[in-house]
């Protein structure tokens, strides 16, 4: 792997999901040697239940890479929560079984000196979206009673309606309902956001976003920023993660963020599909490089790079329009030849296979 200088002249905490293999404490010099400012990775397996516990040499290990490396676990480390965690599922033995594995997630953060926990909402299923969303947050709350201080971050999803966090609202139900305030924040993943349906690719709309998230659910809880382009149109509902400046929402949506104060001093950590990790490394430098954008002099740079990232990845948001708009005119026929035809394009949407991306 080749090494990247960790910026210290970036105001923003730019970094990755990255790998553990081998141990916990290799995601630190993973970090290190792809410059990154921040990161993410898994506790422990994705796939699985039950993963063997931390050794106390392994924890020992992290601990010093992160005084050593210069990581604050505290504020600078987001892991990232098994896929399958349903806190929200109205079947409450599949529901304590996911409560044991968020549990563990969090001790293991504990143990780690690791401050932020970020997870998936999950999904009220066939249950009553709002009394789902009132178990999630009793979840919440006895969590905080088993654990000392890690605090817990909700990321917004993809979907529509059952799906926990597609609505910035679901996310304000579970924050009220939250007895200590101060251990429960949200993670904006910029490909979810896109296509639940919150358009940020101008400017203009960029803005909007950000000031409805602070209407409905208020700055303060902004803990994290996951930062994808998305392969999918705006609205698709589809969680299709995409590199940097090759999806619908282009390099012009980087470059705000790269400019946005609001986001200094929180993760912002990719989770782009790249062959190898390395890629991580060149998007930070590429971010590096848009925060410090000057119109007179990088214009000329900045459309080279623009034009050159659409066009690598024209052919597959060419295929990924064309399947939302075939989705939307089967749902428009499904609407015009039933009279509950509202319903049965709800149920179509609601039951397809969804791959869970991070
Ligand atoms: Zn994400
Ligand atoms: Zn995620």
């Amino acid at each position: 792997m080749s090494d990247f200088v960790r910026s210290t002249a970036s105001k923003y905490k730019f970094g990755a999901h990255l790998s553990t293999a081998g141990g916990i404490s290799n995601s630190v010099t993973n970090a290190h040697k792809l410059g990154c400012n921040s990161f993410a990775m898994f506790l422990k397996s994705p796939r699985r239940w039950v993963s063997p516990d931390y050794t106390q040499e392994e924890i020992d290990k992290f601990k010093k890479y992160c005084t050593k490396l210069g990581y604050d676990p505290l504020r600078d480390i987001l892991p990232h929560g098994q896929y399958f965690i349903n806190l929200a599922n109205p079947d409450l033995e599949k529901a304590e079984k996911s409560y044991a594995s968020f549990l563990d997630d969090l001790k293991r953060c504990e143990q780690l000196g690791v401050g932020l926990y970020n997870f998936h909402p999950g999904s009220s299923l066939k249950g009553d979206h709002e009394e789902q969303l009132s178990q999630l947050a009793a979840y919440l709350n006895k969590a905080h009673q088993e654990t000392k201080f890690v605090k817990i971050v909700l990321e917004n999803m993809a979907g529509t309606g059952s799906l926990v966090g597609s609505d910035l609202a679901d996310l304000k139900t579970v924050i009220d309902k939250v007895e200590d305030k101060t251990r429960i924040g949200v993670c904006v993943d910029t490909c979810h956001t896109f296509a639940a349906g919150y358009d940020i690719s101008t400017e203009t709309a960029y803005d909007k976003f950000w000031k409805d998230f602070d209407d409905i659910i208020g700055f303060k809880y902004l803990s994290a920023v996951h930062l994808n382009d998305s392969k999918a149109p705006l609205a698709a509902n589809r969680d299709l993660h995409e590199k940097l400046g090759q999806g619908f929402l282009n390099l012009e949506v980087f470059k705000l963020i790269a400019s946005s104060d609001f986001l200094t001093g929180i993760p912002i950590v990719l989770e782009t599909p790249q062959e190898q990790d390395v890629g991580y490394g060149h998007e930070v430098k590429l971010l590096e490089w848009l925060e410090t954008y000057d119109d007179n002099k990088d214009k000329e740079e900045f459309t080279k790079k623009l034009e050159e990232l659409q066009a690598k990845g024209e052919k597959s948001r060419k295929e990924h329009l064309a399947k939302f708009e075939k989705k939307k005119t089967i749902k428009r026929k499904a609407a015009a030849t039933n009279s509950k035809g509202e319903d049965i394009a709800e149920r179509i949407s609601r039951s397809r296979v969804k791959k869970p991306k991070m």
